[in-house]
């Protein structure tokens, strides 16, 4: 039978693997535990279904702790007589309508959200053959300085074929971006609760200008250039006007997922947990055991403002009681995980707000981090980790006026801020605050920043379309 199975060219591929498997096992090594570790968690495949909902199941022990905690303990005995503190009935019975009503509402947006799927692609795109080799991902290879001027030879030199979609001012060093999916592999990368608050602070951070750069005055044109330095016998530093800007790896054609066998919508990406190719990835979250993406984004975020009202409601009143009544280590207890968890709740709706009125996903803000470490990484190259401080101000300076300032992640930032707020949010108030309504578009289409190419370039100012400031 094997021996017939290798012949058998119609289904070689998952024969081939059996046979691989078979063979294994002929060498009388068994599957041990690390090879069932790599099988049950392989981003091809959701994970163990106990595991993406283990949190899932916390988070409703812990609600009803909570709500043992604040009925039973804390408002049931005022009711009856025997409660230590000065709680008047009337008081404890406004504190429980009060606290029925919120406990209401969170758990309605809670079930939305472990119930609404963020957007599966392969639901919505038919599987293709893996694509030809112009269509694969560009190697990862750092960009040659080239001279300005002739971009086509440029393309070449990096191994870029010239793409008949690129406007033919765009120079082509300029021309390529890697996605986050690539550098992992074909998953998209592991995403912290944090990471967008991490990434905006790494920006600010790192835009920072060195102490001598406010000792420029007058824009860019009017500086004096800089002179050659010689730097010992071998390395001479170039001027700062002709540093070129290190720009990030373009994906042409169909960025296909190997694991979906799907070309990948723009913005989609690969959970290696849930083990399907998501709709405007934005992160693996744990507490709802799946994934945010495009369905379920508005009720993450109406799911996130109810959780805030209901942790700093517990913390206030149980705060309150603390100070009258006897010591209850249940009560400093939910006190404690109402602060913890009300302030991470309160942080993540911040972060998500800030991501939809710039028109980005978590995993796409960590394009703006990478640009910034790559651009900091290529001026230490160019001119010295300490020297010439002044230079490098004066080259950020000068990329900063040619790109008129966009940022790389904000390919999908088009239209106004109410724009934006309203395609992930929906357009009507009452789905803002209330797990209704559906985000606008399909999922798979979305309006482009204009200062980028088709292809997702990062246009200079020169390049970007009349009209387009
Ligand atoms: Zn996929
Ligand atoms: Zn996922």
């Amino acid at each position: 039978m094997t021996d017939r199975s290798v012949h058998d060219g119609a289904s070689a591929a998952p024969l081939n693997h059996r046979n691989s498997r078979e063979g294994t096992r002929k060498r009388g090594r068994k599957p041990g535990i690390v090879q069932y570790f790599k099988e049950a968690y392989s981003p091809s495949r959701p994970d163990p279904w106990l595991n993406r909902k283990f949190a899932v199941g916390l988070l409703f022990a812990i609600a009803g702790w909570c709500f043992y905690v604040v009925v039973g303990r804390v408002c049931i005995p005022v009711f009856r007589g025997t409660s230590t503190s000065r709680f008047s009935v009337a008081t404890a019975a406004g504190v429980l309508a009060g606290y029925v009503v919120i406990f209401l509402f969170l758990a309605w947006s809670y079930i939305r959200i472990i119930t609404t799927g963020p957007g599966r692609a392969i639901d919505r795109v038919e599987q293709t053959a893996a694509p030809n080799e112009n269509h694969t991902p560009f190697p990862q290879q750092p960009l040659q300085p080239l001279p300005a001027g002739d971009h086509q030879s440029n393309m070449l030199l990096n191994g870029i074929a010239p793409q008949p979609g690129l406007p033919s001012t765009y120079d082509g060093e300029t021309a390529q971006r890697r996605t986050s999916d690539e550098e992992e592999g074909g998953a998209a990368r592991e995403v912290s609760e944090f990471a967008p608050a991490i990434n905006a602070l790494h920006t600010v951070l790192s835009r920072q200008d060195p102490p001598d750069h406010h000792s420029s005055s007058g824009t860019l044109t009017s500086q004096t250039p800089q002179p050659v330095v010689a730097v010992g016998a071998k390395r001479k530093i170039p001027e700062w006007q002709t540093v070129e800007r290190p720009l990030p790896y373009l994906h042409r054609g169909p960025r296909w997922c190997r694991f979906c066998q799907i070309n990948k919508p723009d913005r989609t990406h690969h959970c290696r947990h849930c083990g399907t190719c998501i709709l405007q990835f934005d992160h693996h979250c744990p507490w709802i055991g799946q994934c945010v993406g495009w369905a379920n984004h508005k009720f993450f975020m109406t799911f996130n403002f109810w959780a805030i009202i209901y942790w700093f409601y517990h913390l206030i009143l149980l705060v309150v009681y603390l100070t009258q009544a006897e010591v209850d280590g249940q009560v400093i207890g939910v006190v404690a995980l109402s602060g913890l968890f009300g302030i991470f709740c309160f942080m993540m709706l911040l972060q998500h707000a800030y991501l939809i009125l710039t028109g980005k996903s978590t995993v796409e803000s960590f394009s703006g981090r990478d640009q910034q470490e790559s651009e900091t990484r290529h001026l230490n190259v160019v001119f010295g980790f300490w020297s010439h401080r002044k230079a490098k101000s004066l080259v950020r300076k000068k990329w900063k006026e040619d790109f008129g300032g966009t940022a790389v992640d904000e390919r999908w930032q088009a239209g106004s801020r109410m724009d934006m707020w309203n395609r992930e949010m929906g357009e009507k108030w009452y789905g803002w605050i209330f797990p209704l309504g559906r985000p606008l578009g399909d999922g798979m289409h979305f309006p482009s920043n204009p200062r980028f190419g088709p292809n997702g370039e990062w246009l200079k100012k020169k390049d970007w379309p009349k009209g387009v400031e």
